[in-house]
């Protein structure tokens, strides 16, 4: 049986409860051409459907107003949990809160070979390890059961993912549980692994070590925005602002992302989750007297239930409520899906035929950085500044007097 008998190739997100659910467990997960995982379906498939039944991406997601939602700008009081989350660092702090209580979070690591991955955390410090976003679709092989099973410990239970994400969870478990909690965000959509793996391939032989940590929103160098930052085991690391990263750039250029993204029907005012997360782009056209230094998070609260842990944690911040028009207006990612890059197709045949062709060569040809910007992400650190005065000798010697 094909995948299309599951669904269809392009509305597949890959989120593998097919393969969960599957009686004879005869569907595995498997990465297709462009990296992105994809079901196969083995010989022993007893054409039961219960795949097709189940698949959250065949069920219709209703845009309907059950619960007055209330939507925050949120920036955390604490400077370094501020500092190690992507926004105003919302998702910590419910996080906590959930363990604190005894509970188990289900969020998104890097695990040891630096693959993303949903991963289980019981501990602040298991926790730590998911905040800030992973600009990469994460392989969620076998933690659908594993959610399942602490549910149904009755341990409180908070599960964060890409909108799709929920709507998996929710149909994997086929009913509501008290006890658990779901945080989603305004989700543009999701890389390709493989993409990501290149390109990290490529980093680790230039610097010579493997990757010891990755943060994709390093806020160290003031400026609160894109980048990608690197440590690697032998003390050299690597730091690129968006404008200046090959990987960073293309991915706001939607050049990679999965085909579901560009047409999700998750993404409406209406969530799966309880909690739905963002950047709060546009603050300075509203009248909430913040600025984006450091990061704000937009927070949508969907149901009692989000509003309960809400309030748990709201003295943690700086908080103003603002409304769900503003919200519409100033995240048009809350309810629309972008469209797939021009030069998508053309870049992943070249990333399929030159499997040893360097990621930032490949993407060059498609998403090239200016010079001007080149200088200018190397301006930003002192050390760049360093190297920049270091090559410019090397290569202009009269200036070596200097
Ligand atoms: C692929 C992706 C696309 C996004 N697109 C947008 C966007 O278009 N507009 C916008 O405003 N915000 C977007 N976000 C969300 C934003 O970057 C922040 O994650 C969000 O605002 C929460 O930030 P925080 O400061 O509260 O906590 P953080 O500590 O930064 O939040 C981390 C949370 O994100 C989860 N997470 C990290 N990587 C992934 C992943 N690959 N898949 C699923 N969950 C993950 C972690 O499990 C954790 O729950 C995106 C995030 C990702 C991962």
């Amino acid at each position: 049986m094909a995948i299309e008998k599951i669904t269809d190739f392009e509305k597949c997100c890959g989120c593998g409860v097919c393969a969960a659910l599957c009686p004879k467990q005869c569907i595995t997960m498997e990465p297709g051409a462009e990296g992105f995982l994809y079901p196969h379906v083995g010989a022993d498939c007893i054409e039961c459907g219960l795949c097709q039944k189940n698949c959250p991406v065949n069920k219709d997601v209703d845009d309907a107003e059950s619960y007055p939602r209330r939507v925050f700008a949120c920036r955390n009081l604490d400077r370094d949990v501020l500092f190690q989350s992507s926004s105003g660092g919302f998702f910590f702090e419910i996080a906590r809160e959930v363990i604190a209580c005894g509970g188990v979070v289900f969020g998104v690591v890097f695990d040891a070979g630096n693959r993303v991955v949903h991963a289980k955390a019981e501990t602040l410090e298991a926790l730590r390890a998911m905040m800030g976003s992973k600009y990469v679709q994460s392989d969620k092989r076998g933690v659908w059961p594993e959610v399942k099973a602490a549910l149904q410990t009755g341990r409180k239970v908070l599960f964060s993912g890409t909108p799709c994400e929920i709507g998996a969870l929710r149909a994997f478990l086929r009913k509501d549980y008290d006890n658990l909690l779901c945080t989603d965000f305004i989700c543009m959509g999701t890389p390709s692994p493989a993409v990501f793996a290149r390109h990290l391939h490529d980093l680790e032989q230039r610097f010579g070590a493997p990757a010891a940590s990755i943060s994709f929103r390093n806020k160290k160098y003031g400026a609160y925005t894109h980048s990608l930052s690197i440590t690697f085991a032998n003390g050299k690391s690597y730091f690129r602002p968006q404008y200046a990263e090959p990987y960073v750039k293309s991915f706001h250029s939607r050049i990679y992302l999965r085909p579901s993204c560009h047409h999700c029907s998750y993404k409406q005012a209406f969530r799966l989750s309880d909690i739905t997360m963002a950047d709060f782009w546009g603050l300075t056209s509203t009248d909430i007297p913040l600025t984006m230094a450091g990061g704000v998070s937009m927070v949508i609260v969907h149901s009692a239930k989000g509003m309960k842990y809400f309030d748990k944690v709201k003295g943690r911040f700086t908080c103003y409520e603002t409304d769900m028009a503003t919200a519409r207006r100033v995240q048009p990612m809350l309810t629309a899906s972008c469209a797939p890059s021009p030069v998508r197709e053309a870049f992943f045949r070249d990333f399929r035929e030159r499997p040893d062709a360097p990621f930032s060569g490949l993407i060059g040809r498609y998403e090239p950085i200016p010079l001007r910007d080149r200088l200018r992400a190397r301006l930003k650190t002192l050390t760049g500044l360093r190297r920049l005065v270091q090559g410019l000798k090397r290569r202009f010697p009269a200036l070596r007097h200097m």
